[in-house]
């Protein structure tokens, strides 16, 4: 059974989940933790819960999203895990914080990399890779089918979609992998999306504007 923590980090206002179970085990995604005092947030958090972290997973690259990344894996020694697609977000990772006058340090090279259909194992728990590009050219999304619950990246919010407009974005290929890959899950499935409040998908499917047929 998952446990879902969020953090709320930096100026971005990005959502870090710590998804940890029985066993102890957790991944971390997402880490926004750009400064000492979220940093030590984040690690208190899983130092009061005694947990093990064993991988850090970024659902895609953007600069909000991968800040304390090398944060993370100098902490914890954790593999990095990211979809190949978005890695030229992770190498270019100065360039775009300086851009957004945003604290971040240069993320390490990742350590496995994601494609659609690959599972993600921590303790006793599952998660399913789908591959959803339109936001950025590697998003990912994890699904864990026994937990009922999705970690949605910046690809589906509550009452919206993820901006296209970025480099690499699409906003056709966008909605096609929500429609297809998304509003096909059950529909109390929890999404906890990149930013913003959680939501299910049967509300975004009777509700969320971005996704009506024109
Ligand atoms: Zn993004
Ligand atoms: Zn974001």
């Amino acid at each position: 059974m998952i446990t879902v923590k969020t953090f709320i980090f930096s100026e971005f206002q990005v959502n870090t989940y710590v998804l940890s179970d029985e066993s102890g085990q957790c991944i971390i995604i997402d880490p926004g933790c750009n400064n000492a005092r979220q940093q030590a947030e984040l690690s208190g958090y899983i130092g009061d819960q005694q947990l093990l972290p064993v991988m850090l997973i970024n659902t895609h690259g953007h600069i909000d999203h991968v800040a304390g990344d090398r944060f993370v894996t100098n902490a914890f020694n954790i593999p990095l895990a990211i979809h190949e697609k978005d890695i030229f977000f992770l190498e270019k990772a100065l360039k775009f914080a300086e851009f957004f006058a945003m604290g971040a340090e240069q993320p390490p090279a990742p350590d496995r990399l994601l494609k659609e259909g690959d599972e993600i194992r921590f303790g006793n728990s599952v998660l399913s890779v789908y591959h959803v590009p339109g936001h950025s050219p590697g998003s990912v999304v994890l699904y864990a089918m026994e937990d009922n619950l999705v970690i949605a990246g910046d690809v589906l919010f509550k009452g919206s979609i993820g901006r296209s407009d970025l480099p690499g974005g699409d906003h056709d290929t966008l909605i096609r992998g929500i429609t297809g890959k998304l509003m096909t899950l059950p529909r109390d499935t929890v999404v906890y999306p990149g930013h913003g409040p959680s939501t299910t998908i049967g509300y975004e499917y009777d509700t969320n504007p971005f996704l009506k047929e024109e």
